[in-house]
């Protein structure tokens, strides 16, 4: 089989790091999620404290941020500067600072490079937003992932409910509220903006299981293979 580099970007809760693990481990790619370097720079700014319009603090904290993914039994780990910060990222408070600090320039300058290190020449399947535009243009084959608002506001929320159970202390409709405004975040920044590569192949997954969008993957990145 040839290396590939394969790419899925969508808005938030589509449905993409579900698909990208599933697709990874069954084609024996490396799997990169993207959104968690952009966490993991949030979670430095929020503990030290940073303007998130200081240009200069912000290049700075990149310079001196050292990050790395580790596969401890199929469990994906962040380490930032030497420190497990898997869950430190997945805070309501660090998705929000995520969705603002990608928008400044100096932060995508800087996590554009580690992006394209991270994979050096492995075979991938990389999660994001911009990986199809601006990360990896010139992917073997690229996907868009969307559903539609109140499917993925739901599809959170149940994730979140079985995550902390009775102790969830968020509504549906602010699940919902908090989707819309990272969506139109992430859609409206001058740099990289969500939005599909003209040539990714979109995939409604509003009515599909995760399965399904696999399946469907499946049999584009099969012809693609054949060529
Ligand atoms: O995918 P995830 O929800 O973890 O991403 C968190 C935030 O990081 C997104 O809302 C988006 O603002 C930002 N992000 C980005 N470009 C990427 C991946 C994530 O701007 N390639």
């Amino acid at each position: 089989m040839k290396s590939m580099v394969i790419t899925i970007d969508g808005p938030a809760g589509a449905g993409k790091t579900t698909v990208s693990r599933f697709l990874a481990k069954k084609l024996g790619y490396s799997y990169l999620d993207t959104g968690a370097l952009y966490r993991a720079v949030a979670l430095e700014v929020q503990q030290n404290t940073i303007s998130v319009e200081d240009d200069n603090a912000l290049e700075n904290l990149c310079r001196n941020l050292h990050l790395n993914f580790i596969n401890q039994n199929g469990c994906f780990h962040l380490i930032c500067n030497g420190k497990d910060i898997t869950d430190d990222i997945r805070t309501p408070e660090i998705t929000m600072m995520a969705s603002t600090i990608s928008a400044r320039s100096v932060v995508r300058g800087a996590l554009l490079d580690l992006q394209r290190q991270m994979i050096q020449d492995k075979p991938v399947v990389a999660e994001g937003r911009d990986m199809g535009t601006v990360v990896f243009p010139n992917a073997d084959v690229k996907f868009f992932l969307d559903a539609s608002l109140t499917t993925r506001a739901l599809r959170r929320y149940e994730e979140l409910k079985s995550n902390s159970g009775q102790y969830l202390n968020v509504s549906l409709d602010e699940v919902k509220q908090q989707m819309q405004k990272r969506d139109e975040n992430d859609q409206s920044r001058a740099i990289a903006p969500l939005r599909p590569a003209e040539d990714a192949i979109k995939i409604d997954a509003t009515n599909l299981t995760a399965g399904q969008v696999v399946d469907v993957m499946m049999q584009h990145i099969n012809r693609h293979l054949k060529i």
